[in-house]
């Protein structure tokens, strides 16, 4: 494939490791093709290196304080800036709050077409088909997003980043980020930042969550601490967020956020098709539940059926010693 352009995220330690793999897959399907970067945020500059050792070919920086904080309407401005006239044939972009938006918001102004929440891919032909969940991850559809670019969404953990090269160099190029004023109809007053030492729930390899079969919200400790061993983060469902017991943030689901870890510890969750829709394409699923008959046991890939508050300190013990 000639032309690939990644859309970068960045976090307060570089490059997200969504953004990692979204450069693995596109310098994996370029081939000899071209990939190329974009990084829109304030001090970003310094990060087109690392792109550099991670696939990319050419990165355009967006560097500026204006940028500090994520503006959709700035950053849908800077995409078309960035791809205007390129002719590129893919957009990749990890899968992110921020991205659900932008994605369609450009895919509308270019009038491309869109294949969100990819988890995989298949190069056919001269054509990439992508794969996606479906009906709450009941089922899979291959599609071929049309238009120059195509527009991708790939979800985290479902896609190799490359290992860093620290010989590749990438050629940079800044990218002009004036916008006229009357042209943006945003405004962000307030950017607060999520706990600095949390996993972030949407790009954790591992996530252990947790229902109302918890019973209490002071059992969400047992979650935590074999979240604390698994270096993993903390899940919930609807039914305990909107119980108070976890803060919204931790929601996995439809209304929650989307996750897909390499594991995917579900305890005391009965598996409502709701909170499937946002975990179902985890690579590997843990169920705990005390009821054998419970819609959880039918995505998962080992069951316990079992009290909750029991099995979670032996998981815990068992972990402890085979990670020690
Ligand atoms: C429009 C809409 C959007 C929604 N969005 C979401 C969403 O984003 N995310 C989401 O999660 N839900 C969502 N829901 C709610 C969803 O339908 C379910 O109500 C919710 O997921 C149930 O949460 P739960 O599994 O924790 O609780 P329950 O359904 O009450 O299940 C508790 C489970 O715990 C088991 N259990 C009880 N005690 C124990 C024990 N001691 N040990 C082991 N197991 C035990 C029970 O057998 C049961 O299976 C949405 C609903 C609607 C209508």
């Amino acid at each position: 494939m000639a032309a690939i352009w990644v859309y970068l995220e960045t976090s307060p330690k570089g490059l997200t490791k969504a953004s990692l793999e979204a450069l693995g897959e596109a310098r994996r399907l370029a081939g000899e093709g071209r990939v190329t970067a974009v990084l829109i945020g304030s001090g970003v500059g310094a990060l087109a290196e690392t792109a550099g050792y991670h696939g990319a070919d050419a990165v355009l920086t967006a560097d500026d304080a204006a940028c500090a904080d994520f503006n959709l309407d700035v950053h849908v401005h800077l995409m078309r800036r960035a791809l205007d006239g390129t002719g590129a044939d893919l957009l990749l972009m990890p899968v992110s709050i921020h991205t659900r938006e932008l994605s369609a918001r450009l895919a509308a102004a270019l009038d491309a077409g869109l294949a969100p929440d990819c988890v995989g891919s298949e190069a056919v032909e001269g054509t990439v088909r992508w794969k996606r969940p479906i009906y709450a991850g009941k089922a899979f559809e291959t599609v071929v997003p049309a238009g120059n670019p195509g527009i991708v969404t790939l979800r985290p953990n479902n896609f190799e980043a490359m290992a860093a090269d620290a010989g590749r160099r990438a050629e940079v190029q800044p990218l002009d980020t004036a916008i006229d004023a009357d042209r943006l109809r945003l405004e962000v007053r307030e950017a607060v930042a999520a706990a600095a030492d949390k996993v972030p729930l949407t790009e954790a390899a591992i996530i252990v969550s947790g229902g109302r079969g918890m019973k209490d919200p002071a059992n969400f400790a047992l979650i935590e601490k074999l979240a604390g061993t698994l270096s993993a983060a903390v899940g919930a469902s609807r039914a305990v967020v909107d119980a108070g017991w976890r803060p919204h943030a931790e929601q996995v689901g439809q209304t929650g956020k989307t996750v897909s870890p390499v594991l995917y510890i579900a305890c005391g969750i009965s598996g409502a098709i709701q909170h499937l829709a946002g975990m179902s394409s985890s690579r590997t699923i843990v169920a705990v539940n005390k009821d054998p008959e419970a819609p959880i046991f039918k995505v998962a890939d080992y069951g316990i059926v079992g009290d909750t508050l029991e099995v979670l300190p032996l998981l815990d013990e068992e972990f402890k010693k085979l990670l020690a």
